[in-house]
């Protein structure tokens, strides 16, 4: 859930699935239908369905696996999450290359380009190994754990990195480069990632309320993406965010917007009043927060409901 989202936003989402789901043998016996609902608003819902296949494998061993050759072999679970059980739950020699730790260890190594570079990324890949060999026994888990600590709240993104508190300001390649060159090193490395194709849409979500006020969603037909889930209804538009606020702004209430990428897709989004909405069309309902049969919203409507709740 942590790879999905920050910590803030999924702990409500932990904690609830946390206590549905206390152990491994109650998720195992769940329905697929129960733990996609339960991460609904979570996003890329593979993972539920692969975490649910992973506990139906995992109680059928007699014993956990501990190393990351093992983990691996299980569905959903790659190279991250198997280094990160591996350390963490296991204290294995082995440390759990996120993107924090990828930050830390291209600054700390100056090695640029772990980003785009699949050699850079090897580079990183291997510094890992080598530094989880000299941690002692029954200090693995917490070193990793203290990487991306490190990287989400020291050596964090662009300008925003702090060296001067940084523990490892005497060891930094980068820092030291900084330092002896008076140029900006730090917040140039890692080199930002190449989105190559990345398609730019401006996507209306229509908010069409009945008289209790809730919001007319749709079931997203068949043969499309994200079949079967629920949205809001929207259309696309080929302009800029400029125009949506110059032209549209007069005819309708267009409230604050927010920013969606979803595969090589990078949404403007904006919610618009569109008015009330009596009738009930096929496939669309009224959207109530506590339905008595809970539907699979998609990620986007999550995030459109969580704005408009917060009035962001
Ligand atoms: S000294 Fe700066 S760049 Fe180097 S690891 Fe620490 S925070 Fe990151």
């Amino acid at each position: 859930m942590s790879q999905q989202s920050t910590l803030k936003m999924m702990l409500p989402f932990y904690k609830k699935w946390m206590h549905r789901f206390p152990d491994l043998s109650s998720l195992a016996k769940a329905q697929e239908e129960e733990v996609l609902q339960l991460w609904q608003g979570l996003g890329y819902y593979s993972r539920a369905r692969n975490v649910l296949k992973a506990a139906k494998e995992f109680v059928t061993y007699k014993n956990f696996p501990s190393n990351v050759e093992k983990l691996l072999l299980i569905k959903g679970i790659g190279p991250y999450t198997a280094s990160a059980i591996a350390s963490i739950a296991f204290d294995q020699a082995v440390i759990p290359v996120d993107g924090n730790v990828i930050r830390v260890l291209s600054r700390l190594f100056l090695i640029p380009n772990a980003l785009n570079d699949r050699s850079d990324l090897k580079k990183i890949q291997e510094k890992a190994l080598e530094l989880a060999q000299y941690v002692p026994a029954g200090q693995r888990g917490a070193m990793a754990q203290a990487l991306m600590d490190l990287g989400a709240t020291v050596c964090r993104p662009g300008a925003l990195a702090q060296c001067a508190g940084c523990p490892l300001r005497k060891l930094c390649e980068t820092y030291k480069l900084e330092i002896s060159s008076g140029c900006s090193k730090v917040a140039a490395i890692p080199q930002k990632k190449e989105r190559q194709g990345l398609q730019k849409i401006t996507r209306l979500l229509l908010l069409y309320r009945n008289k209790a006020g809730c919001l007319l969603i749709r079931k997203r037909p068949s043969g499309l993406p994200l079949e079967g889930q629920w949205e809001l209804p929207s259309l696309d538009l080929v302009s800029s965010d400029d125009w949506v606020r110059e032209c549209l702004g007069g005819a309708f209430e267009v409230k604050r917007g927010f920013r969606h990428t979803i595969m090589n897709s990078a949404y403007s989004v904006w919610l618009v009043e569109a008015g009330k909405f009596a009738g009930a069309l096929k496939g669309h309902v009224f959207y109530s927060k506590d339905p008595q049969t809970p539907l699979t919203l998609t990620t986007m409507t999550q995030k459109a409901l969580f704005v408009l709740e917060k009035n962001l």
